[in-house]
């Protein structure tokens, strides 16, 4: 087995890796980026809606599909609320090739096809198996950016991450729109179903906690006959696709010896939107300025301050999404889960879930 050495090594290349390669390559560290994909970001398993902020990482051909101003949610009593939610849909293929290809032009190599297979964090040293060989690499500083179901987290025997399983389908739009529309019912306990225009298209999706509802197909099956019905969609499913999504906050600890992790493997996806690309994307880059800062000297200072940043930003909003998922637990498959007083204070877009005060009966 062949060995070299990077000063940083980055496991995965979504959002998170490739803007914590990018920021370290740019900042003059040796960065090896792996993805076990053969193609970064394909299949997209994403909605495709990033906030407006976030347009700054969509200016490459071909990732920005259309632009969106509000959500209008719908409530169980079919009560319809609409807030501005200013934001982007992409190409989500496209925005993960962007920011790898940025992260290359700054100077991080890119293997595709590459699995972290193997890790030991007090060597600081990993096994990496390409298609046809595996080999060691020796690192500073490990970067996981691997998702969900981080292979890292396992191996340092993190705990596995709360999750809620969501399924898509892509159609065509009779009409094109620039909201997003949300769906709240005890139809989809511990999640939602939504339709994200995009341009002469739309995502529609649920999500849901599995411990309440295993079947997905069916209800989404009947969100799609129901938009039909309404001539909002086609009847035809041009794709279909799924994942997971993180829902139980950020972890106990984002730095494990020389680990940082980042996005979805660092619990950073929030837990009642199911929306993580922003977060990703920061926490990526503040992670590959906290190790170029300990290739400076004082590590421990850098990568605590890499922790303590990343959770002034975006504890609080977190720890009051699991709050509100919580409460919502003690509703699903009763009468109580298809009240609006309930789903009103348990989603974003309204001011009762901001509320202190006696949580749901
Ligand atoms: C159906 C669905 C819809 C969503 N819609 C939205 C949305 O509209 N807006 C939004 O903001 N968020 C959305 N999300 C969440 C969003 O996709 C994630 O929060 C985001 O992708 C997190 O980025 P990441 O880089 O942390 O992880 P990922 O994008 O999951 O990237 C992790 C990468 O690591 C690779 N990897 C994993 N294990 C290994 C290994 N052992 N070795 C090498 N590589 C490995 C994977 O192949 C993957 O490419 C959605 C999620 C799902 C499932």
């Amino acid at each position: 087995m062949s060995h070299s050495h990077a000063d940083v090594l980055v496991v995965g290349l979504g959002p998170a890796g490739a803007a914590a390669a990018a920021v370290a390559a740019a900042l003059g560290l040796s960065v090896l980026a792996v993805e076990r994909r053969a193609e970064i970001g394909v299949p997209v398993q994403c909605a495709e809606w990033i906030p407006a902020p976030l347009g700054a990482y969509a200016q490459a051909d071909g990732v920005s599909a259309q632009k969106i101003l509000g959500m209008r949610t719908c409530l169980p009593s079919g009560a319809v609320f609409r807030s501005e939610a200013r934001g982007l849909m992409i190409d989500r293929a496209r925005f993960d090739q962007a920011l790898a290809a940025t992260a290359e032009r700054a100077g991080a190599r890119l293997a595709l096809s590459t699995r972290l297979a193997g890790l030991d964090p007090g060597a600081c040293a990993a096994r990496i198996a390409g298609l046809r060989s595996e080999r060691e690499i020796r690192f500073r500083w490990l970067i996981a950016a691997d998702g969900p179901h981080s292979s890292v987290a396992h191996a340092l025997g993190l705990k596995p991450l709360e999750t809620v399983h969501a399924r898509q389908y892509t159609v065509a739009l009779n009409e094109r729109d620039q909201d997003t529309s949300i769906w709240l019912s005890g139809d989809y306990p511990g999640g939602y179903a939504w339709l994200f225009p995009k341009g002469s298209v739309a995502n529609i999706g649920l999500g849901v906690d599995k411990r309440f509802a295993r079947d997905l197909k069916r209800p989404l099956d009947a969100l799609h006959r129901r938009l039909v019905e309404e001539g909002r969609v086609r009847p035809g499913i041009m794709s279909r696709t799924g994942g997971m999504i993180p829902v139980g906050g950020l972890r106990e600890r984002l730095v494990v010896g020389s680990v940082l992790l980042v996005g979805d493997a660092a619990g950073l996806t929030h837990p009642v939107s199911g929306a993580g690309i922003a977060a990703a994307v920061i926490s990526g880059e503040r992670a590959g300025e906290a190790v170029a800062q300990a290739a400076r000297g004082a590590p421990e200072v850098a990568l605590a301050a890499f922790e303590e940043d990343v959770r002034d930003q975006f504890e609080t909003t977190l720890a009051r999404a699991v709050v509100r998922r919580k409460e919502l637990e003690r509703c699903w498959g009763r009468d109580l889960a298809q009240r609006d007083d309930v789903h009103r204070r348990g989603w974003i877009a309204f001011p009762e879930y901001f509320a202190e005060g006696p949580s749901i009966p």
